[in-house]
C-alpha cells in the first residue's frame, strides 16, 4: 500500500506540523546562527530572503500542488529533489549547526518526504545527504572515525524510524481500505436481489480482506446445515449439506454469538462439540464464526486458517460485518423470490397461472424441439360447472378446483407442469410424454375424479362433478405452440361433444391404441 491511499486533505494534515516545526527552526537557526557563504556573512536582508523562499515554497507546494493529485504525481521527484536541495544548502550557509541541529532537519525533510511520496523518496534524500555529508569530510581533511559513526548512525536512526512511521501508516491504511471494501460490498449486496450475485460478492470481499484458508456460508435448513459458499485450500465445492447439531457453527447458531478459536490444538473443546471437517477434509486450527440472523434465514459464516492465530480481533469485527450484511441481502433475496414465485401462481388453487404456464409451455417447447423429444399439452375442462355452481355454491365449487389440482399434481411428474388456464379450465404441460403416455395420466386424473367426495359444510357428501380432456402431442400433431393449444382446446371440445367425462387424444392415437389393443 502506498501513501496515495491518503487523500490530498490527510496527506497535508499529516505532514503540517512537520512543515511548522521545520519553518520554526529554520527561522530561529537564521537569527541564532552566523550564515555565511564560503566565509562570507550573509546580511540580515538575506537570511529573511532565505527565510520567506523556504516558507514561500512551502505554502505554494501545499496548497496549490498537494490537492491536485496528478499534478503531485508528476512533480514528486520535483519535491523531493527540491527537499534534497534545501538539506544541503543548509549543510553549507550554516556551517556550524552541523553536528546538534543538522540531523534535524534531515529528519524532519525525510519524514515530510516518506508520508507524501513514499519509502523510495525518503531512502534516496537519505542517501543524497549521506553522500554529500561525505564529500564534505573528505574535503575538510577531517576523517575522524566517530564523525562518519555520527553520519552513518543519524542515518540509519532515521530511517528505521521513518520504517516505523510508514508501517503504522499502511496499517491504517489498510483499515481504511477493508473499511471501503465492506462498505462497497454492504452496496452491492443491498442492491442485489439474485443469491448468486450476493454470495460471489462476499467470495471476492473475503480474499480481498482477510487470509482465510476455508471459509464457508451455511444456511439452517431443519436438521442440517446447507453450505451455499464453501471455500477450501484454493478449491470452491458445491454446495453440500452437514449435520449441524453438535458442531461449532450449531454452537454459532443456537446461541446467536460468535464463536473465536484462536487455536483449536490448546482451547478444550466446547462441551458436547465435535469438530466436523468440510471441504478437503484437513483440520483447521484457528476457527472463527459469526451468526447470521434475519427473520428469513438462520445462518452461519465462518472463516478458517490451518495455521493458529491466523486472525485476530479486527477480522472478528470484519467477519462479524460482513455476516451481518450477507444475511440482510439473503433475506432480501429470499423475499423476493417469494413473491416471484407466488406471483407466478394461482391464488385459489396454487398452481400457476395462465401467463407462467404459457412461459412454461413455451420453454418446454424449445427444449423438445432441442432435444428431439416429444411434448404433450392436456386441456382439462370441468364438465356442467356452471350448473355444478348453482346447485351446490360457489365455495363448493371452489373445493372442487383445489381437489381437481390436487389430483393432478399427485399424477404428474416433478418435471411436468400444471397450470389455471382460466375459470374451470386448466392445462398441463407434459415434457418428454407421448401421446399414449399423456393419456395414462390423464386415465388416471379421469379415474380419480371420479371417486372422489366433496364435503359441504355441514359435513354432507356431495358427488364431484366429471371433467373432459384433450390432449394433442408437439412436434407431430402441432409444429408451434399456438396451434398445439388450439389443438388440445378442440380435442377438449370433442371430448365434451361425446358426452363429456371423455378424454380426446386425437385420431392418430386412437388407431395406435387399436393397434396395441388387437396385438
Ligand atoms: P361445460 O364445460 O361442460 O360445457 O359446462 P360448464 O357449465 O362448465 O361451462 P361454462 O364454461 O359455461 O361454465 C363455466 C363455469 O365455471 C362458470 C363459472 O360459474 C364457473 N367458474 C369459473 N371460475 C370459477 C371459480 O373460480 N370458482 C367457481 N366456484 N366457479 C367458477
Ligand atoms: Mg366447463
Ligand atoms: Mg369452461
Amino acid at each position: 500500500m502506498t501513501s496515495q491511499a491518503l487523500t490530498p486533505f490527510e496527506q497535508r494534515r499529516m505532514v503540517l506540523p512537520v512543515l511548522l516545526g521545520f519553518l520554526v527552526l529554520l527561522g530561529s537557526d537564521l537569527m541564532l546562527y552566523p550564515v555565511s557563504i564560503n566565509g562570507i556573512p550573509l546580511p540580515e536582508a538575506v537570511k529573511i530572503v532565505i527565510w520567506l523562499g523556504s516558507a514561500g515554497y512551502v505554502l505554494l507546494f501545499y496548497q496549490t500542488v498537494l490537492p491536485t493529485p496528478r499534478r503531485f504525481q508528476r512533480l514528486k521527484w520535483v519535491n523531493t529533489a527540491s527537499a534534497a536541495l534545501g538539506i544541503v544548502a543548509l549543510q553549507t550557509i550554516i556551517p556550524d549547526a552541523k553536528g546538534h541541529l543538522y540531523g534535524l532537519y534531515v529528519l524532519l525533510a525525510a519524514t515530510l518526504i516518506a508520508v507524501l511520496s513514499g519509502r523510495l523518496h525518503a531512502a534516496v534524500l537519505l542517501a543524497v545527504n549521506f553522500v554529500f555529508s561525505a564529500v564534505l569530510y573528505l574535503q575538510s581533511g577531517s576523517n575522524k572515525p566517530q564523525d562518519w559513526l555520527s553520519l552513518s548512525a543519524t542515518t540509519v536512526a532515521i530511517f528505521l524510524l521513518l520504517e516505523t512511521v510508514l508501517r503504522l501508516q499502511d496499517l491504517s491504511q489498510a483499515r481504511i481500505q477493508r473499511l471501503r471494501i465492506v462498505n462497497q460490498f454492504a452496496q452491492q449486496c443491498g442492491a442485489s436481489l439474485s443469491r448468486e450475485h450476493v454470495l460471489s460478492t462476499l467470495k471476492s470481499t473475503i480474499e480481498q480482506t482477510v487470509q482465510a484458508d476455508t471459509y464457508f456460508v451455511g444456511l439452517l435448513e431443519g436438521e442440517t446445515l446447507n453450505l451455499v459458499l464453501l471455500f477450501d485450500q484454493g478449491e470452491y465445492f458445491d454446495a453440500t449439506r452437514v449435520q449441524v447439531k453438535g458442531t461449532l457453527s450449531g454452537w454459532v447458531i443456537r446461541n446467536n454469538t460468535p464463536l473465536f478459536i484462536p487455536d483449536l490444538r490448546e482451547e478444550p473443546p466446547l462441551e458436547g462439540i465435535e469438530i466436523i471437517r468440510v471441504g478437503k477434509e484437513a483440520l483447521n486450527l484457528c476457527w472463527l464464526g459469526v451468526p447470521m440472523k434475519t427473520p428469513e434465514i438462520t445462518g452461519v459464516l465462518v472463516l478458517a486458517s490451518y495455521t493458529p492465530n491466523a486472525f485476530n480481533h479486527n477480522d472478528i469485527e470484519l467477519a462479524e460485518n460482513l455476516a451481518q450484511h450477507t444475511a440482510q441481502a439473503l433475506g432480501n433475496t429470499f423475499q423476493h423470490e417469494k413473491v416471484e414465485q407466488q406471483s407466478r401462481l394461482d391464488s385459489l388453487t396454487g398452481v400457476y397461472n395462465h401467463g407462467y404456464l404459457l412461459q412454461i409451455l413455451q420453454d418446454e417447447a424449445l427444449q423438445a424441439r432441442r432435444h428431439n423429444h416429444p411434448l404433450s399439452l392436456v386441456m382439462i375442462d370441468i364438465d356442467y360447472f356452471k350448473q355444478y355452481n348453482d346447485t351446490y355454491g360457489h365455495i363448493i365449487g371452489d373445493t372442487v378446483l383445489v381437489s381437481l389440482c390436487d389430483i393432478i399434481r399427485r399424477y404428474i411428474k416433478k418435471t411436468d407442469s400444471v397450470g389455471r388456464w382460466g375459470g374451470e379450465e386448466f392445462a398441463i404441460v407434459l415434457p418428454n410424454a407421448n401421446g399414449i403416455q399423456a393419456l395414462h395420466i390423464c386415465r388416471r386424473i379421469q379415474e380419480a375424479m371420479n371417486k372422489i367426495d366433496i364435503y359441504s359444510a355441514e359435513k354432507q357428501t356431495i358427488p364431484a362433478p366429471t371433467i373432459s380432456q384433450g390432449i394433442a402431442l408437439f412436434p407431430d400433431e402441432a409444429d408451434n405452440t399456438e396451434t398445439l393449444i388450439q389443438l388440445a382446446d378442440r380435442r377438449l371440445y370433442i371430448a365434451k361433444a361425446r358426452g363429456r367425462n371423455q378424454i380426446e387424444p386425437g385420431e392418430q392415437h386412437w388407431q395406435k391404441i387399436k393397434r396395441v389393443a388387437s396385438a
